[in-house]
């Protein structure tokens, strides 16, 4: 059976156009999901009975359930773990910030890359999620919002999985979001994060979507970079900056690069000179996350002294740099967190990613 939410308009009308109901009625269906986040056929009113009969015959909606909702002490990040009739689960985060309301969504179930210092990626990939999948959790979260009078302004790809290595959804998702006749956002206020899959950045860029491209860099050599993401040892450093850079020139747009601070890993002041020597020419920004514990990793956060010295020497060396608070600590906000507690896969870790400090510095 087909997904709703991973329908594009034009299919989505073949089905209203085969039923012989006006347009008017599909504009009509596609308020009720998207601008209302109705996701139940028989609450849409003002829909023909046997028009919603169809639907619910042959398009499933409303296939997300929810597990468990999490909400920081601070009342600005509300996690939400979504269950699925295969039994898996996945998260996405809601992020409050002045008038901002971005939410964190998740592409995959586990991730592939296995970034030594994340929840997600000490599971590998369970199974990739349908577009529908990654949509539903933006239809929730805005309805969520909606009843507080307020709604979704920012999407982020940076939940569980790796985006790029589930292609078809997530560009499939992208367009559904940004269609105005669906959800109606503006590229610009959609990022794709990315620890870099250079041949689908390409491909990405070729889409002419626009969206903006966070590159999860986390160190500033392929030597550490591939003790920090595995993934990395597939990928060059110098292929994914070059696909990265084709992409920000592309889309006009500047690159992010996501740079997590651990402790005696990344965070001392040679690594920021070799970022300043690898970036000093580029229109970019480095988004520096404080490292946020894990059950079960032992990695540490860097003293704040040390984060401020690194970022020091990359505003002298010209490299415009942003120090992200870590929101959501008190509700296990650091990716994949409230799912592995969920589902305690923590306890299937194997031995090789229940990596240290020490492990991932000489690895
Ligand atoms: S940080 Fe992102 S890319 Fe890395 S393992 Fe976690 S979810 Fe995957």
């Amino acid at each position: 059976m087909r997904e709703f939410c991973g329908l594009l308009a034009s299919e989505l009308k073949a089905y209203t156009e085969e039923e012989g109901s006006a347009s008017y009625r599909t504009k009509q269906l596609f308020d009720w999901v998207y601008q209302k986040g109705v996701t139940d056929y028989s609450a849409m009113s003002n829909l023909p009975k046997k028009l919603r009969e169809i639907f619910e015959e042959r398009v499933r909606l409303g296939i997300l359930s929810l597990e468990k909702v999490e909400e920081s002490d601070d009342g600005e990040t509300t996690k939400f773990l979504w269950g699925f009739s295969d039994g898996q689960s996945v998260e996405s985060v809601l992020i409050r910030s002045m008038k901002r309301r971005t939410v964190c969504i998740s592409s995959q179930i586990g991730c592939p890359a296995r970034c030594a210092f994340c929840a997600s990626g000490q599971s590998g990939l369970i199974r990739n999620l349908t577009a529908a999948e990654i949509i539903e959790q933006v239809v929730h979260i805005n309805a969520h919002l909606l009843e507080q009078g307020e709604e979704v302004t920012h999407i982020v790809f940076m939940g569980m999985g790796e985006p790029l290595e589930n292609y078809e959804a997530v560009v499939r998702a992208l367009k559904i979001l940004i269609d105005p006749e669906l959800f109606g956002f503006s590229p610009r206020k959609i990022t794709v994060s990315t620890v870099g899959v250079p041949k689908n950045i390409k491909r990405l860029m070729n889409e002419e979507l626009n969206v903006n491209l966070a590159l999860s860099l986390h160190a500033p050599n392929q030597q550490l970079r591939k003790k920090i993401v595995p993934y990395a040892r597939k990928f060059p450093l110098e292929d994914l900056l070059r696909a990265a850079r084709a992409y920000a020139q592309k889309s006009k747009r500047d690159i992010t690069y996501e740079y997590v601070m651990i402790a005696g890993v990344n965070d001392k002041r040679e690594h920021a000179k070799e970022l300043v020597a690898l970036l000093k020419n580029e229109q970019c920004c480095v988004n520096l996350i404080p490292y946020n514990p894990v059950d079960g990793i032992n990695l540490r956060r860097p003293e704040r002294e040390a984060i401020e010295a690194f970022r020091s020497i990359l505003t002298d060396g010209g490299v415009r740099s942003t120090w992200r608070y870590t929101k959501g600590k008190d509700i296990a906000a650091a990716c994949g967190q409230l799912a592995l507690k969920q589902k305690n896969l923590l306890n299937m870790v194997p031995n090789q990613y229940k990596v240290t400090e020490t492990t991932v510095a000489n690895r």
